[in-house]
């Protein structure tokens, strides 16, 4: 297969990584690092690496199913040449898990720096002017998403299905709040690039994902039935 994008010799790839589940090289973003813990016993775990910080022999996978499967089936006990025990489903869970806290730091973030708004009216408003926000829309909310500027902007890739009317709540000291908006671009393109990680790692069996994905695919079908 010849390459569409030829990379100038020495460069670029210098940086890349190998994933232990396909095989292939990546930029260090598209990883997740695995730590293995070697406690004398016969079979080897790994542990996620969420801050990228821990010490100890590390390997890297992407974050999605399919590589974490194959890891668990062969490619961490290669990389590490030691028998590793890992389960796909768990470290899936493991990964969603840190990148919703860092979902939370990106929203606490934004709402430090005045890049968030708050409200399905304000949201709805700033959706009529602009088409580089990104909305975040919790799982149980139902009524909001009928409303168009907000159906819009599912339909178009510009909203993140994620928490709960409560848990969104708490976290920015209100009691429920069903619908955000990240005004900063960074932010908000940092924030679909977590999400999207998380998302991809999380298996079947784990409800919430089936919620969201179900939730947003039902909106976007009436959003283009409707037109
Ligand atoms: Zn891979």
């Amino acid at each position: 297969m010849s390459k569409a994008n030829p990379q100038p010799r020495g460069h670029g790839k210098a940086h890349g990584r190998t994933c232990v589940g396909c095989g292939e090289k990546d930029s260090p973003a598209a990883f997740v690092r695995l730590v293995l813990v070697d406690d004398g016993s016969e079979a080897s775990r790994v542990l996620v690496d969420v801050g990228n910080s821990s010490f100890g022999r590390g390997a890297h996978v992407h974050a999605r199913r399919g590589c974490l499967e194959k890891a668990c089936k062969g490619g961490l006990s290669r990389s590490f040449k030691t028998r590793v025990v890992a389960n796909a489903a768990d470290l899936g869970s493991e990964i969603a898990a840190g990148t919703d806290r860092r979902l939370e730091g990106l929203l606490l973030a934004a709402r430090r720096s005045g890049y968030l708004v708050l409200g399905a009216d304000a949201v709805c408003e700033l959706l009529e002017q602009r088409k580089d926000v990104v909305i975040v829309v919790a799982r149980d909310t139902k009524t909001v998403v009928s409303r168009r500027p907000i159906a819009e902007a599912i339909a178009e890739g510009r909203a993140i299905a994620w928490g709960t009317k409560e848990g969104v709540g708490r976290l920015l000291g209100r009691d429920e709040v069903a619908l955000v908006a990240v005004t900063s671009a960074s932010i908000a393109s940092e924030l679909r690039a977590v999400f999207a990680q998380g998302d991809a790692c999380r298996f079947s069996g784990d409800e919430s994902e089936g919620r969201a994905v179900a939730g947003l695919g039902r909106v976007s079908a009436a959003v283009s039935e409707g037109r």
